[in-house]
């Protein structure tokens, strides 16, 4: 593990650099989305200044250049999650897009009537309401993993859930509401056992900790592009090769197909049966940038820091009396959630932000984590490797602040 340099880093991203209401922008808000370095913002003006041009169908230099682009960075992407075929990584235009595109084509045969699905109880909206429209349209039923009042889900539930009907097992690798990493590994195999097929949720974890989707044995895995420091409108779904080809297309249209008449048409192969229309192709190619950029730092690095910063925001934030954590899972990446004595989310939030200090307030699209606890949402500050331990000081100041003003 090596130190992160963060002058360094900090240097790479302009929009570190600004006063947001007279102080000093503390932004805490990186699990909705990160902020880009310098050679991600430039990789975009260049792809416009040097090669925009439609893909995979011209013949002319241009085109050329952007579907090598475009490819290259698909390559990216297969290293980076060590995926076993290039043809396995598909362009879609997120995580959510990349849920919906898995439920429904699922939603055409795959899933019968009286199978069972099983989410969790931590799951971002994304990752629920698909689901709950594939149930309806297959006759399919929802399943829900239970967790503990820590956050964690409960595996011995889990276990009682997976049965010989269970089709397909959903769900997040890292919580966006609570930072709870699942074990993930452990839960697919258990999933295998039964002869589901899993699909994991991986927007929170992909920019925190390295992913190897053939050591999780994952069937699916989705992310966004805008969470790894890159573009948003871009995001990737991993699936086995064997499930990609079972399924049908998504959407119909052009680049999806082999050959067209009023009478029938064939689809193309892998990866393009998924991919109908101009995809985004600027954000396309500049994930790989991305990717480029992080593992310079190095995922392990990153994954050292942060964990220094959350220990170190934990300690802070619980010499309040009134502070009260919202999931304390064991093994958790760098968000946390909180409360401060009964003072309204929100109103904490807006006398930050005041103060310059970005953090989310609200439900963070997990209204069902929320009412568990039965509380309104929560605070979060959820860290990355361009964050500092100085910050994390300041929010203190500003929840003091906060305290003062409404506790
Ligand atoms: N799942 C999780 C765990 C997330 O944190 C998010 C983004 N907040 C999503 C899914 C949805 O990602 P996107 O909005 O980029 O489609």
């Amino acid at each position: 593990i090596a130190p992160i340099d963060i002058a360094k880093i900090r240097a790479d991203f302009p929009i570190l650099h600004q006063e947001v209401n007279g102080r000093p922008l503390v932004y805490f808000d990186n699990a909705a989305s990160t902020q880009k370095p310098q050679v991600v913002i430039d990789a975009i003006s260049e792809y416009y200044s040097t090669i925009n041009s439609n893909v995979h169908r011209g013949v002319h230099h241009l085109s050329q250049l952007a579907t090598d682009a475009f490819e290259l960075s698909r390559q990216k992407v297969k290293t980076h999650i060590n995926a076993e075929h290039l043809h396995e990584v598909l362009f879609t235009k997120g995580t959510t897009d990349s849920i919906n595109l898995l439920t429904s084509t699922m939603s055409q045969g795959f899933v019968k009537a009286g199978e069972e699905i099983i989410i969790s109880a931590l799951e971002h909206h994304s990752n629920i309401v698909p689901w709950q429209m594939l149930c309806e349209k297959t006759g399919a039923i929802l399943r829900v993993i239970p967790m503990n009042e820590n956050g964690e889900l409960i595996m011995e539930e889990y276990k009682k859930l997976l049965n010989e009907k269970t089709r397909v097992v959903a769900f997040n690798h890292v919580s966006n509401a609570l930072g709870t990493i699942n074990p993930a590994k452990e839960m697919i195999a258990l999933a295998h056992d039964v002869d589901a097929v899993v699909m994991i949720d991986g927007a929170q974890a992909v920019p925190h900790m390295d992913v190897d989707v053939q050591d999780l044995d994952a069937d699916f895995y989705a992310f966004s592009a805008h969470k790894l420091y890159g573009p948003t409108g871009i995001g990737i779904l991993y699936g086995k090769e064997k499930w990609l080809e079972e399924l049908p297309p998504y959407q119909g249209g052009g680049e999806m197909i082999k050959e067209v008449t009023f009478e029938k048409t064939t689809y193309a192969g892998l990866p393009h049966k998924f991919e109908a229309g101009t995809p985004n192709i600027e954000a396309g190619v500049v994930l790989g940038t991305a990717i480029d950029y992080v593992n310079e730092i190095g995922l392990d690095n990153i994954a050292a820091y942060e964990n220094e910063l959350l220990q170190y925001g934990q300690a802070k934030l619980a010499e309040f009396e009134n502070m009260r954590f919202i999931g304390q899972a064991k093994n958790k990446a760098s968000v946390i959630s909180f409360l401060l004595g009964d003072i309204h989310p929100y109103d904490a939030g807006v006398i930050l932000d005041k103060m310059g200090i970005a953090v989310r307030t609200g439900h963070h699209c997990t209204q069902p984590i929320m009412k568990f606890y039965n509380i309104p949402g929560t605070v979060r500050a959820s860290f990355s490797f361009y964050n500092t331990k100085e910050e994390i000081d300041l929010m203190v100041e500003g929840l003091r602040k906060v305290e003062q003003m409404l506790g």
